[in-house]
């Protein structure tokens, strides 16, 4: 039996988490729950998985929580919360489905703690991938990958020695606009971006998918967890979703995981590993997935997918910078407060601007989001 902290749980991948767990109840069990602001999702969810604690960071939602319930959870409040939860002594596997860079901490504090990591927060390893793969070593914890395109390359690793890959190849759907000419791009809506053709997620990763940005977090997230340089590391657009990232070895081989578009499979492995349970979910059907197609990225189309990869081989404090510049624009965005293209300039503009340190601690990974997220509201502010 594993014992579980979900962070996020109200979220896309949360509520997935949950129908996994539901469908091996024998083997995952829910301890605490935690999310931001929806006390309606998180009040069924409690009287669902019936945890020993529930938290909400935002505190007047966790005082209404605590209006409107009463049982046996107990219900926290605010940072200390989320902190209580990924560190819960009861608790030996927390999966991290927060978004955005608010996740690093609590990540950080669950390893330090001891717990094994399931992660699907790539923010987390973009902002600060040198401190959660250090900590994961110092800790001797686990860490898997949710991400579907991380869980097929940990999968088709298990073909080969780490020495043996020649490269790592992360497929990418190409969103919604794939095949939009730059003009096209130019009058893109908000609605039209949270459109995604083979996924339904979380509105900040949908919108990232349809610039390329998540493809970039993707490059930085697998350098990371598979100690792999970047000139080791390949996109290609794989407008089906179906092979979901592949390895190629020293010796031509090349070793795909190919499944159905369903978030629940790599969130059940992340949690099953090293052992396989049972699919409860659809499996895939070669035949009706049809022509399987692929083609290279288009970086002028889409730069945010290059100023990316160009962060992630600089290091230090850019690809933090990246990653809270793009949170800043993709949130502007989706206010309608920015147009679409404005969203790989602005995160240009801020990139360009930033003066490297290598090597930060957490401290200045801290000071370089807080600043990065003042610089590029600037920038929107003064357009
Ligand atoms: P959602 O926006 O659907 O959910 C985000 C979750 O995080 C919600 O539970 C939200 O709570 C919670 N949250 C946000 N901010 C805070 C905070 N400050 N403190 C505590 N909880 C917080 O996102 P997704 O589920 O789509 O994505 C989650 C992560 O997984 C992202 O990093 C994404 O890139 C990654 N991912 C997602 C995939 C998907 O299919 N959705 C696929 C692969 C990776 P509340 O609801 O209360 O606001
Ligand atoms: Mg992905």
């Amino acid at each position: 039996m594993k014992n579980l902290t979900l962070l996020g749980s109200t979220g896309s991948i949360g509520r997935q988490t949950l129908e996994v767990a539901a469908a091996n109840p024998d083997r995952l069990r829910i301890r605490a729950l935690a999310a931001h602001s929806n006390v309606d999702v998180m009040l069924s969810q409690i009287r669902q998985c019936k945890p020993d604690l529930a938290v909400l960071t935002d505190q007047a939602a966790a005082e209404e929580l605590r209006r409107r319930y009463d049982g046996k959870t107990e219900i926290l409040a605010g940072e200390e919360g989320l902190l209580a939860a990924a560190t819960y002594e009861e608790t030996d596997t927390v999966l991290g489905a927060m978004v955005g860079y608010a996740g690093l901490e609590p990540t950080l504090a669950a390893i330090e703690s001891g717990k094994d990591i399931a992660l699907a927060n790539k923010e987390t390893l973009v902002a600060a991938g040198h401190l959660v793969m250090e900590a994961v070593a110092e800790n001797h914890v686990r860490l898997t990958p949710v991400d579907s395109e991380h869980s097929a390359i940990f999968q088709s690793l298990r073909g080969g020695t780490h020495d043996e890959v020649k490269r790592l190849i992360l497929t990418a759907s190409g969103g919604p606009f794939l095949h939009l000419s730059k003009e096209e791009l130019a009058h893109v809506t908000v609605e039209q971006s949270l459109h995604h053709p083979n996924w339904n997620m979380g509105r900040k990763v949908t919108v990232d998918s349809s610039t390329l940005a998540n493809k970039g977090l993707e490059v930085m997230e697998a350098h990371w967890l598979f100690q792999m340089p970047y000139s080791k590391i390949d996109v290609v657009i794989h407008p089906q979703s179906i092979v979901h990232s592949l390895v190629e070895f020293c010796d031509g081989a090349v070793l795909a995981q190919l499944g159905v578009p369903d978030m629940r499979l790599p969130i059940q492995y992340a949690l099953s590993f090293p052992e396989r349970y049972r699919c409860a979910f659809d499996q895939l059907d070669l035949v009706q997935a049809g022509p399987l197609t692929f083609l290279e990225p288009d970086t002028d189309k889409f730069p945010a997918l290059a100023i990316a990869i160009a962060c992630g081989k600089a290091g230090g404090t850019l690809p933090c910078v990246f990653n809270a510049a793009n949170e800043v624009c993709v949130e502007a965005f989706l206010a309608g407060r920015i147009r679409y293209l404005e969203i790989p300039e602005l995160i240009r503009r801020t990139v360009e601007a930033h003066e490297n340190i290598s090597r930060p601690g957490i401290a200045q990974i801290r000071e370089t989001d807080a600043r990065t997220r003042r610089y590029t509201e600037r920038l929107i502010a003064e357009r």
